[in-house]
């Protein structure tokens, strides 16, 4: 499946497209986030990470990469706009893809789907239980798990009043989601209370 990389304009190293942040130019010059990818134009990416966002907001970053003004945002603003938005994201596109039947959750059977080939990356709540973020570890391998929002709102989406663990059976939407996922675990690890 095609994977286009991109160049971080901060420290630029090369990376698969879906796991950069995304500015294009925006009303009045500024550089707009465009995290859902879909805003037409140009694109300059940068990791998201705090180093690379803040080196990135420098004149000779994004804004020189798409002739925009500065930012009007600090770095750190735009990291948590960043991080609320993926999150945002992250429940609307794991609630469009449980509509569709594509949403396996429960220990149990994404264990399953894990085994049957269905699936290959866990979403696990950030208060769900260490025992189950080794488990699950161990399951899928400790790259292809990430954390997600608290159990509470996985459930508030998927239905149950909790729900610890979750995967996307469906390809193309677990390609969405994952990406998702790998920007806010990135950008989350920063915030202190990551799992590093
Ligand atoms: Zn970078």
């Amino acid at each position: 499946m095609a994977n286009p990389e991109r160049q971080c304009c901060a420290c630029r190293q090369v990376h698969p497209k879906g796991e950069l942040l995304r500015f294009v130019l925006g009303p009045n010059r500024l550089p707009v986030l465009d995290l859902r990818d879909k805003l037409p134009g140009r694109g300059a990416y940068l990791c998201p990470r705090r180093a690379c966002i803040r080196k990135g907001l420098q004149p000779k970053g994004v804004p020189r990469a798409l002739e925009a003004k500065p930012p009007e945002q600090s770095a750190e603003e735009l990291r948590i706009e960043a991080l609320d938005g993926l999150e945002r994201l992250l429940r609307e596109q794991l609630g469009h893809a449980h509509r569709f039947g594509a949403v396996v959750w429960g220990s149990d059977r994404v264990t399953d789907a894990l085994s049957a080939g269905q699936a290959d990356w866990v979403l696990i709540a950030v208060d769900a239980a260490q025992r189950t973020v080794t488990d699950m570890c161990s399951r899928a391998g400790g790259d292809r798990v990430f954390r997600a929002p608290a159990k509470s709102e996985l459930g508030g989406v998927l239905g149950p009043a909790e729900v610890g663990v979750a995967t996307v059976t469906h390809p193309r939407m677990a390609d969405k989601i994952q990406a998702l996922a790998v920007r806010w675990n990135r950008l989350r690890e920063e915030n202190g209370d990551g799992q590093g």
